[in-house]
């Protein structure tokens, strides 16, 4: 009764009441012992099996516990210098977070007005129309195309109005693992109004196997283009919490200004600092996973299955009912992503020996 009073009394945003949290991955081991499983091989959060570049590890141990009661470089600087030169950019267009999840967060924060609008495609990355709703925005979900997964930019543009502040492009698109050319994107850049502001998400950038597959170079001309990236993917290093977001004033300044002051911690500066440095690292694995992912899409033509051509380390497939798929898999030892579609699955390249074990494990649990 007295719950009930508290519900009707409290004031709270109507958009976050009507919100569920976001379904985290269970910890492996909890998996593993639920099914009675010797090895499970987690396919599910387009992780890296390969884990970060040993120099992260050394760098990390060798910051000295001197520092703990101080806080840290809120310009983070060491990792602003080496972000910049990588990706030749200015370091004063360079934002940074915990995760490219905080910079979707703040740039939503920042850009979006109560009854506004944004578009993304669909299907695409939850958080940007999960935050969108937070800040009580709408959004315009425009479909991909059913043959080949394609973003379809021409109706994006026919949906925008007068409420439209953003659009999100995940480039390559999760879940599809569709990629769009850098010229396709710079053509939707040069029909969209010049105040609404383009968010490419490049989380996936670095499996894209096409030269010129950013379009971080057009943010010295476009102030209304961001561009985001990660270090949880092809850098192996999701659990550290970096990510970064490419961008010109006025929206560098605003970012800036409402970040947290020192949102990443020292460990997160010289840990990613390592990891950006270690560019052979990074190429070493983004060429297993290119690898495996034609291995992979070789069976799937073979065995005839629909799926969207990918350029990241995930496949996006058509199984038909996704959740016994997905169940029956997990008791074989693969976890993979179950929960976005009722038809489609998407699942995470895993190592060698893992992706030769799924496929027989695939064929199994869709009775082929
Ligand atoms: N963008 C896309 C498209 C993603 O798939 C993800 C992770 N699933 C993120 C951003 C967030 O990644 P992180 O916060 O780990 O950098």
């Amino acid at each position: 009764m007295n719950a009930l009073i508290g519900e009707e009394i409290r004031k709270m945003k109507k958009t976050v009441k009507a919100l569920a949290a976001y379904q985290a991955e269970l910890p492996v081991e909890t998996v593993k012992a639920k099914y009675g499983l010797q090895h499970l091989a987690r396919l599910s959060a387009n992780e890296s099996v390969y884990g970060p570049s040993p120099k992260v590890a050394q760098a990390v141990r060798a910051v000295s516990d001197d520092i703990l009661g101080y806080y840290p470089d809120g310009q983070a600087t060491e990792l602003r210098e080496a972000v910049a030169k990588l990706n030749h950019v200015d370091p004063q267009h360079l934002v940074f977070g915990a995760g490219a999840d905080e910079l979707i967060e703040l740039l939503t924060r920042v850009v979006l007005e109560p009854g506004s609008n944004i578009i993304i495609p669909n299907p695409t990355f939850g958080e940007y129309a999960m935050h969108a709703q937070i800040e009580q925005s709408t959004t315009k979900k425009i479909p991909v195309n059913v043959d080949n997964g394609h973003v379809d930019f021409d109706a994006i543009l026919d949906a925008i109005d007068d409420k439209t502040a953003m659009v999100w492009i995940a480039n390559p698109n999760n879940p599809t693992g569709v990629f769009e050319t850098t010229s396709s994107i710079k053509r939707f850049l040069d029909k969209l109004p010049a105040n609404i502001t383009l968010v490419v998400d490049e989380a996936y950038y670095d499996f894209v196997d096409e030269p010129d597959a950013t379009v971080a170079p057009l943010v010295a001309e476009y102030t209304n283009l961001v561009v985001l990236r990660t270090l949880s993917k092809a850098y192996g290093l999701a659990n550290l919490r970096v990510g970064y977001g490419i961008m010109q004033d006025p929206l560098y300044s605003a970012m800036q200004a409402v970040r947290l002051p020192y949102n990443l911690s020292t460990y997160q500066i010289v840990g990613g600092t390592a990891a950006v440095l270690d560019q052979e690292y990074l190429q070493k694995n983004v060429q297993r996973f290119q690898v495996e992912r034609q291995k992979f899409q070789d069976f799937l033509t073979k065995n005839k299955f629909k799926f969207y051509e990918s350029q990241a380390n995930f496949i996006w497939i058509k199984v038909g009912e996704t959740k016994k798929v997905g169940q029956k898999l997990l008791e074989q030892g693969f976890q993979v992503n179950d929960r976005l579609n009722p038809e489609w699955i998407r699942i995470a390249l895993g190592t060698p020996e893992d992706n030769a074990e799924l496929k027989l494990a695939f064929l199994k649990a869709t009775n082929k």
